[in-house]
């Protein structure tokens, strides 16, 4: 019983989990639902229904009027209701750590995703669900936390600004190049100091919002929410790191926010105040709000999908517990993890019968048709 055997390394990491994860503590073990999840996504017994779907042009962005069997469907286990890893990084240098990836093994995670056929969107569009990754591919999100200079780096020389090639934006836009099909892009969750070097705030953040990329909330203060019982406090350590992003890109909405931690209040009058608040002339609404974690989160039209508590997948070879990256491709790859692939229409949702039941009932109010096979 392979099965048996994924759950109980599982159960054993969630264990281990809470000692090892240094900067980023799980604060919450209410959430694990990865045994059941791999128990009752599994495919089968699915009925083969051989009628022609003809799939209908509804996109603003126009996409191609395409027609697929449900032969093909099921050929190319098309499924939206499968699973999306959301990736966590933070450092990258020379030298391989807990919280650092290194170039090369950067690089090599990002050629492995787009061989392995896995395409990148924002943090935004998966929380809102509008999936547009094309036909059979699935969905990656990317996320970098704490504004680490190594994220984001750049050199003056004889007054021209250039990037970094070692950077974290660097490489990403290196990679971009070689594969415009990957749709590159990540979200960068800052702090007090963005990426340090302050003489180059603007540019920086500016250049990141020009060039597809986007900017989250770590809080000003990098503050652990689950000790702060003041919602007014909460939500200042929230709002003023707004304000500073704002001071350099004044019409962008930062509406996306990385739990430093991954501490939060257990009270939901405080945890309120996470998802929306007030801060002086700062009013603020975060369409995502990210855990740490151990798995790929829910498809956004999944029932139980919580886009205010993501769990994210440590992008990561060391210290991970058999639950990093490299893991979860493997367990996708053996089809022990169901996973999230596109119709490539992101007015459609395409999804095998026996899926039926997670599907949320919500979806319907979002215009989009329901597609079984
Ligand atoms: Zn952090």
């Amino acid at each position: 019983m392979k099965f048996r055997k994924i759950i109980k390394n599982t159960v054993i990491f969630l264990a281990i989990s809470s000692m090892l994860l240094g900067c980023n503590n799980v604060s919450s073990t209410d959430e694990i639902s990865t045994t059941n999840d791999i128990s009752t996504e599994t495919v089968e017994n699915q009925e083969d229904n051989q009628e022609n779907l003809v799939k209908e042009d509804q996109t603003k962005e126009n996409i191609e009027t395409k027609t697929y069997t449900n032969e093909e469907l099921k050929n190319d286990k098309i499924n939206e209701l499968g699973k999306i890893m959301v990736l966590m990084y933070h450092s990258i240098g020379e030298e391989e750590s807990t919280w650092t990836r290194t170039y090369a093994n950067f690089k090599k995670d990002l050629n492995t995703l787009y061989e392995k056929k896995y395409r990148a969107i924002s943090l935004n569009d998966y929380a809102s669900g509008n999936i547009n990754t094309e036909y059979g591919f699935t969905p990656v999100v990317f996320t970098f936390d704490d504004g680490n200079e190594n994220n984001f780096s750049v050199i003056e020389e004889n007054g021209e600004i250039k990037i970094d090639p070692n950077c974290a934006v660097g490489i990403m836009d290196e990679f971009k190049k070689n594969h415009p099909d990957f749709n590159m892009t990540a979200t960068f969750f800052l702090n007090a100091n963005p990426f340090n070097q302050d003489k180059y705030y603007e540019y920086k953040l500016n250049y990141l919002i020009k060039n597809g990329y986007d900017i989250g909330n770590h809080t000003i203060g990098h503050n652990n929410l689950s000790k702060i019982k003041d919602s007014n406090k909460i939500q200042e350590v929230i709002g003023k790191e707004i304000s500073l992003i704002n001071k350099y890109v004044s019409n962008y909405s930062v509406n996306t926010l990385a739990l430093p931690f991954g501490g939060y209040p257990k009270e939901d009058n405080l945890y309120k105040f996470i998802e929306e608040g007030k801060y002086k002339d700062i009013d603020y609404k975060n369409n995502a709000i990210l855990l740490v974690g151990w798995d790929p989160y829910k498809s956004p039209f999944h029932k139980d999908f919580n886009s205010s508590k993501i769990r994210r997948v440590r992008a990561s070879e060391m210290n991970v517990d058999d639950v990093g990256l490299y893991d979860w491709l493997k367990r996708f790859d053996e089809n022990k993890q169901i996973r999230y692939i596109s119709d490539g229409n992101p007015n459609t949702i395409v999804i095998p019968n026996n899926f039926e039941e997670v599907l949320s009932s919500t979806v319907t109010t979002k215009n989009k048709e329901i597609i079984k096979y």
